[in-house]
């Protein structure tokens, strides 16, 4: 593995497969990712469907991937119909998750409010989260992103500790740009994830803020990765589309910044 971004922050680069792939897929798709991501510059991570974590962590053990879920319930167990528990994800094999990704918070009414709540849950079991802030074209255009991803960190940051945030990475999603083929610039990008890294330096401290690993996703693929990750303040990415295509995904967890 390369060094980081800064001597104190290891890059995380992390798959999200989204509602894709059935277990024979996982098998067929990981069977191929696994030699080519050997060497990587960064840690890697596969969130995959949750019916696909038990193989692909079997699947993975003994290589460099490291495999996360999509969604964590706030409660232990009980009358939760649909929502799954730490627990079970990780029994599963699960060691990452994703909370408040934008698609949760467009289609399934997931809020700051709910993103705390699966928040603290998380680590409370010892699971590391991906925590997704970002703001939709209609707000980049009325010039509130950081008014928005500054919302969305107080909201989901409420009660958190510092000493928590060694578990957490935060991703700096622009909602226009997530699955449309538009990235932002890296120059927006590095922008918006200074302002955010700003934001948590006030919330958790000069130092954990400064040891937090920010990623940006939105159409991040194998052309875009080396200009982006060569910003001081994006310390990996969150990847949809480019993830599920092996070739893809490990030129972009091998990137040259
Ligand atoms: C995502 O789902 O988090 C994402 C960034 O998707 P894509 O890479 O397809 O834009």
């Amino acid at each position: 593995m390369s060094t980081a971004s800064t001597p104190t922050r290891t890059p995380v680069i992390a798959g999200n497969w989204k509602m894709n792939n059935t277990v024979k897929e996982t098998e067929t798709l990981l069977k191929e990712l696994i030699p080519l991501v050997e060497g990587a510059s960064a840690a890697v991570v596969v969130c995959v469907p949750f019916t696909d974590i038990k193989r692909a962590a079997q699947l993975t053990k003994r290589t460099n991937i490291a495999v996360g879920a999509q969604n964590v319930a706030w409660a232990d167990k009980g009358a939760f119909t649909g929502e799954i528990s730490a627990d079970m994800l990780k029994e599963a094999g699960a060691k990452y998750v994703i909370i408040g990704h934008s698609e949760r918070r467009q289609y399934f009414g997931e809020t700051d409010v709910t993103v705390n709540k699966r928040l603290k849950q998380a680590l409370s079991k010892g699971l590391t989260a991906i925590v997704c802030v970002g703001e939709t074209l209609l707000e980049r255009e009325g010039g509130i992103t950081e008014q928005v991803v500054k919302a969305q960190i107080e909201g989901g940051f409420k009660d958190i500790t510092a000493a928590q945030t060694k578990k957490v990475i935060v991703a700096y999603e622009p909602v226009w740009a997530i699955g449309t083929g538009k990235t932002a610039s890296a120059k927006d990008a590095q922008d918006t994830i200074a302002f955010i890294r700003g934001v948590l330096k006030k919330r958790f401290g000069a130092v954990s803020g400064e040891k937090l690993r920010i990623q940006y996703g939105g159409s991040m693929n194998a052309q875009n990765v080396d200009e982006l990750m060569a910003q001081p303040d994006i310390d990996g990415g969150l990847i949809g589309g480019a993830s599920l295509k092996a070739a893809d995904f490990a030129r972009i967890v091998k990137f040259k910044a």
